[in-house]
């Protein structure tokens, strides 16, 4: 390995990493699932189309649904069983997705592909979209369209940064299964025709750096920043890199994946396995024993709480996701997707429960913005319903919606609330 000098981008926050509740603990995986419920939206894109029916038996890793379109991805059965139900049901952040819902059968038959042996592009390739692997980092892109960028490439950035509080998964995954995601890795690699791989990790995790160290991929150790996982910052600080604004990461010759999707890609490949379960952070003091948790999607989060011991009665916040770019959540009701990094389970001394004040004209959010914005400008014009002020002004859709203006704001202002409102409003305009 040859290690690379990180750079440092300017602006951003220094968070309270609060990882130490759930960084040591291996991964678990979650028992007595009895029924899942799989969202056909798990991905950036159309919904996936049903291909069963409800009364069909299906076997674990069966499709379930096919991706409609080139921009969408396929979805699998993640546990054997009855498929009870193809219906709405409440998606936790108070709308309402589409779930095929399968009851746990006695048996645990299983309906993988066959592995694949030195395989060539054009099989990785095939193989990571017949496996519906999407980016498990958050986005959800479906990983398939991203090995067929429309600039040359030369290097490929994975992202281990983990830089949200809380979130530890990643970092179990980089210690726990640092061979299967080098491997993982190197099929990217082939599929984009390049060889050069360079991992970013955040220097709280001397583990995972020690340990990637030790295999033939470059090493960036990267300074705590938040948001230094946002896949620009990441490639100017891992390569040095600027991603010019509105452009794609192959616009700069460079391709990110997150740690735990090229994980998948290698168990697609060398097991014929679809993306039908990933490792999940359960966090915040306000749950009993908080574990990092092997989860097949559309386990109910109920059955997560349960195995840490349930929830405490000073959590006054469920949150899916990091704190900086989780959604809250109604109650228990939420179901693990394939870009499940985590839930957190918030007691009052965690959460900001300050009513906003009105704006001081501090400037506190534009210094911070990692994108150089005006969030007070966006704020003001988006409660004015004015979206095209707020975008000419505020610049509303180079927003990569980390938080970090929230976070530092005095007046306690929904700066980033606004920012997704008219980004929202402006996408429907257009
Ligand atoms: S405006 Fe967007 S990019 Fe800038 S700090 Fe706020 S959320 Fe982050
Ligand atoms: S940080 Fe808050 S108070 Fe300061 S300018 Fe921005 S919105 Fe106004």
């Amino acid at each position: 390995m040859k290690a690379v000098k990180g750079k440092f981008f300017s602006r951003g926050v220094h968070l309270q990493g609060r990882k130490s509740l759930s960084e040591t603990q291996a991964v678990e995986t979650l028992e007595g699932v009895t029924e899942v419920a799989i969202a056909l939206s798990q991905h950036i894109g159309k919904p996936a189309l049903p291909v069963v029916e409800v009364g069909q038996a299906v076997k674990r890793g069966q499709l379930i649904a096919k991706a409609d379109g080139f921009i969408s991805a396929n979805v699998h059965a993640s546990i054997a069983g009855i498929v009870k139900a193809v219906e709405q049901r409440p998606d936790g952040k108070g709308g309402k997705s589409t779930y095929v819902v399968i009851e746990r059968a006695e048996t645990d038959e299983t309906d993988f592909m066959p592995p694949l042996e030195n395989p060539t592009a054009e099989e990785i390739v095939e193989r990571v979209a017949a496996a519906g692997i999407v980016g498990m980092g958050g986005a959800g892109f479906p990983t398939n369209v991203k090995l067929m960028p429309r600039s040359k490439v030369d290097t490929l950035v994975l992202n281990g940064a983990e830089c949200e509080p809380y979130l530890t998964c990643d970092h179990r995954l980089m210690v726990e299964q640092t061979e299967k995601i080098v491997r993982g890795a190197k099929y990217v690699a082939t599929a984009l025709g390049i060889e050069k791989i360079v991992i970013g990790i955040e220097v709280n995790k001397p583990d995972a750096i020690a340990l990637f160290e030790q295999t033939d991929l470059d090493v960036c150790a990267l300074k705590k920043q938040y948001p230094m996982g946002s896949e620009k910052h990441l490639i100017y600080c891992a390569t040095g890199r600027k991603v010019p604004l509105g452009k794609l990461p192959a616009d700069a010759g460079v391709i990110v994946q997150n740690v735990g999707t090229v994980l998948a890609v290698c168990e697609a490949v060398e097991e014929g396995k679809p993306l039908i379960e990933r490792v999940v952070t359960v966090s915040g003091t306000g749950i009993e024993q908080p574990r990092n948790l092997l989860c097949p999607v559309g386990a109910p989060l109920s059955a997560l709480a349960e195995q840490c011991g349930g929830v405490k009665e000073d959590a006054v916040k469920y949150v899916a996701g990091g704190p900086m770019t989780g959604n809250a959540l109604v109650g228990l009701t939420s179901y693990v997707s394939k870009t499940s990094s985590g839930y957190l389970f918030l007691s009052a001394k965690e959460t900001n429960t300050y009513e906003p004040t009105p704006c001081i004209n501090c400037g506190k959010c534009a210094d911070v913005c990692p994108m150089s914005l005006m969030p007070m400008q966006t704020e003001f014009y988006t409660n004015a319903g004015d979206y095209q002020k707020a975008d000419v002004y505020g610049g509303v859709l180079s927003c990569i919606e980390c938080g970090a203006c929230t976070y530092i704001c005095p007046a306690r202002r929904p700066l980033a609330q606004a920012i997704k409102t008219a980004k929202a409003e402006l996408r429907k305009s257009k």
